[in-house]
């Protein structure tokens, strides 16, 4: 058991861009792996966290479920921590719903992105069961973003143009809090990249991370 480094973009890119493989049975080493997991994220302000984040290749990551954007609890729910092992998304809604990404890899952005409203998710648990789950609203954003590391695919890669994504940084006038302030205003130059490019934040990740 152990709090494990978390891989930040740029440096480890290539390692959080690579597909992650099924894990084959819930042996030790993966109970071990979802420890890891657990107690690397207790020690983060983040709501899910993938294996590949630590650096494993292998299909299992946390959801925090019931939470909201800020990650505090939503309404009358107690979050609990969900693990996904070889999760497999078996329905989603077409209805897309527009917010918030944030990553644990990609510290001080948040961008906007949209993410299906409702995501059915079969995938094994703990003890090597087969479990269906539906998550809705902020927890189907959740759920998505985290299976996506599983693929190597990062929320940039989800942005339809670099206008919805932002630094935060703490607000001078509140210490408490944190304000957006918009990634072209730093990089203006970014403005002359076609807004249609999809995918484009993925090609430029070298340098919007500078
Ligand atoms: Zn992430």
């Amino acid at each position: 058991m152990a709090v494990r480094k978390l891989l930040l973009l740029p440096k480890y890119e290539k390692v959080l861009r690579r597909k992650s493989r099924p894990v084959k049975g819930v042996n030790r080493s993966v109970r071990t792996l979802i420890r890891d997991l657990r107690e690397t994220l207790e020690t983060q302000d983040g709501v899910g966290l993938a294996a590949p984040q630590i650096g494993v290749l292998q299909r299992v990551c946390l959801v925090v479920r019931g939470t909201d954007e800020q990650g505090e609890s939503a309404e009358e729910t107690t979050p609990e921590v969900i693990v996904l092992i070889n999760p497999e998304i078996t329905a989603q809604s077409e209805d897309l719903e527009r917010g918030y990404d944030g990553c644990l890899s990609i510290p001080g952005l948040q961008g906007y992105t949209n993410r299906p409203l409702t995501l059915n998710v079969r995938a094994l648990d703990e003890a090597g069961d087969v479990v269906d789950y539906e998550f809705t609203g902020f927890d189907a954003r959740v759920a998505a973003h985290e299976i996506d590391h599983l693929d190597g695919i990062l929320y940039f890669d989800r942005l339809e143009t670099l206008e919805d994504l932002y630094y935060l940084v703490d607000d001078p006038d509140d210490e408490d809090k944190v304000k957006m302030l918009p990634y072209l205003e730093v990089h203006p130059e970014y403005r002359l990249m076609p807004d249609e490019r999809i995918g484009m934040p993925t090609q430029g990740v070298k340098t919007i991370m500078d």
